[in-house]
């Protein structure tokens, strides 16, 4: 059985950071230990394949969460930038117009590469397929048990993740290791995820995209308005404006919460009801479907005229100055009740974890001295835009910082 100076659970973002930081820190007898046939299988799926792998300035308000917010703020000042950590290992990089840092090629496997092949470069050994299943503290050294082998160490960075997308490693068991030490843990939930609305009233949209606002409502007040492409599915609807409100959504209560999207948010009520007579003197040949089709899409032009009362087929110079007001009104709240969140299979990431109390400021259990909690794993999420994987790199460094001192 041989004895390692750090063992890393998880050979994820959180646990790779972790790796190549020890070595650069001079640590030596380093091990990964992941469960899947290979290293950092979710990073590839990243960003669509882009791998969005930070934002431009990050700040302790761009996150959500337990962790207190001087710790998270000196967490995330200590780290410096992903710019800086990622051409450490040979790795440019690219900000978009919107401040989302990308590999500078654009490709997610660039990320992973640069892990790579700077971890080959050093002595930390990576052990593929090996499931972590049990870990406990023995005088000073934790014992980590996989099905087949076992690890001693003086110190333990947990960088499992959490519960979401399970098929890229993370189904959420990894957690049992931390509630066999009794670590303080909130409830998982899935974030980053579609919201489930009503199958009958999406039936007509299912597959179309379109560019709005959607804001989210707990019965009359709102929560919080976010912009971009909505995709209206089967049974949800998603993009990432949806992805980014799922994390106020409380489950306990959904008969309360809805969605009202405006179609035309540049728009004011009365500019729209200007456009929608100016459509109706120029198309008066046509009926309510084909004059709307001069600003929506035609299911989403079917779709208002309903809840409007209105047939798609009648003639638009038939309609009234009342049943114009009425279109321009729910041109810019088209309502749809929310019924649940998406599942873990479908959210991007994970709210709940390891609380904030249970860990100081370093990341190490309070009550665990050389086991460490990083990355997803830890209560802490944020919007999308490379914050989740920002974390990741910042509270690696964090971690490690401590164990090598
Ligand atoms: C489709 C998708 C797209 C995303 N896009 C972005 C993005 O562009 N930008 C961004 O910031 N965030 C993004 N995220 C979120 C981000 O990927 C995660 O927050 C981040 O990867 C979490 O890193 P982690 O190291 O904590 O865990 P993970 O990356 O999930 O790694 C955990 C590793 O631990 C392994 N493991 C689990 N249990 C055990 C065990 N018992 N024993 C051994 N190994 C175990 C798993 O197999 C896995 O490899 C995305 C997530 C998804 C699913």
């Amino acid at each position: 059985m041989k004895q390692y100076q750090l063992v890393i659970i998880g050979g994820g973002a959180s646990g790779l950071a972790s790796a190549v930081q020890a070595q650069s820190m001079g640590l030596h007898e380093i091990a990964i230990l992941e469960k899947l046939p290979r290293i950092g299988k979710k990073i590839l799926a990243t960003g669509n394949g882009h791998c969005n792998l930070s934002h431009e300035n990050i700040t302790s308000d761009d996150y959500y969460g337990s962790i207190p917010t001087k710790t998270l703020q000196n967490i995330l000042s200590d780290f410096g930038t992903a710019e800086e950590f990622f051409q450490m290992m040979g790795l440019y990089t690219r900000t978009d117009s919107a401040g989302r840092i990308y590999p500078y090629s654009m490709t997610a496997n660039a990320v992973l590469d640069a892990f790579r092949l700077t971890l080959e470069q050093t002595q930390t050994e990576i052990f593929c397929n090996q499931n972590v299943t049990r870990l406990y503290k023995k005088g000073s050294l934790w014992h980590i048990l996989t099905d087949e082998m076992e690890f001693l160490s003086k110190n333990v960075i947990f960088s499992a993740g959490g519960h979401a997308s399970p098929k890229l490693g993370t189904d959420g068991t990894a957690w049992k290791l931390l509630e066999s030490l009794n670590i303080s843990i909130s409830t998982p939930k899935p974030i980053l995820c579609p919201l489930v609305s009503d199958k009958k009233q999406l039936h007509s949209l299912k597959g179309i995209r379109i560019k709005g606002n959607v804001s989210l409502y707990d019965k009359s007040k709102l929560l919080r308005t976010e912009s971009g492409e909505i995709q209206f599915n089967e049974n949800n609807l998603s993009g990432i404006c949806v992805f980014n409100l799922s994390h106020l959504v409380d489950t306990g209560r959904i008969q309360n919460f809805s969605l009202s999207i405006d179609c035309i948010p540049e728009d004011t009520a009365e500019n729209t009801l200007d456009r929608l007579y100016l459509m109706q003197s120029v198309r008066n040949q046509a009926d309510c479907e084909n004059m709307l089709s001069g600003l929506l899409v035609k299911p989403m032009a079917r779709h208002i005229l309903k809840v409007c009362g209105i047939r798609a087929d009648c003639p638009c110079s038939m309609l009234t100055d009342k049943q114009l007001q009425k279109i321009s009104d729910v041109i810019h709240h088209v309502e749809f009740p929310v019924m649940n969140t998406g599942t873990f299979e479908q959210a991007q990431s994970t709210a709940g974890g390891v609380k904030g109390s249970a860990l100081d400021e370093h990341l190490q259990v309070k009550k665990n001295s050389g086991l460490y909690v990083i990355g997803e794993a830890v209560d802490i999420h944020a919007d999308c835009g490379g914050y989740h994987l920002h974390w990741c790199w910042a509270s690696a460094t964090r971690a490690v910082k401590n164990i090598v001192i």
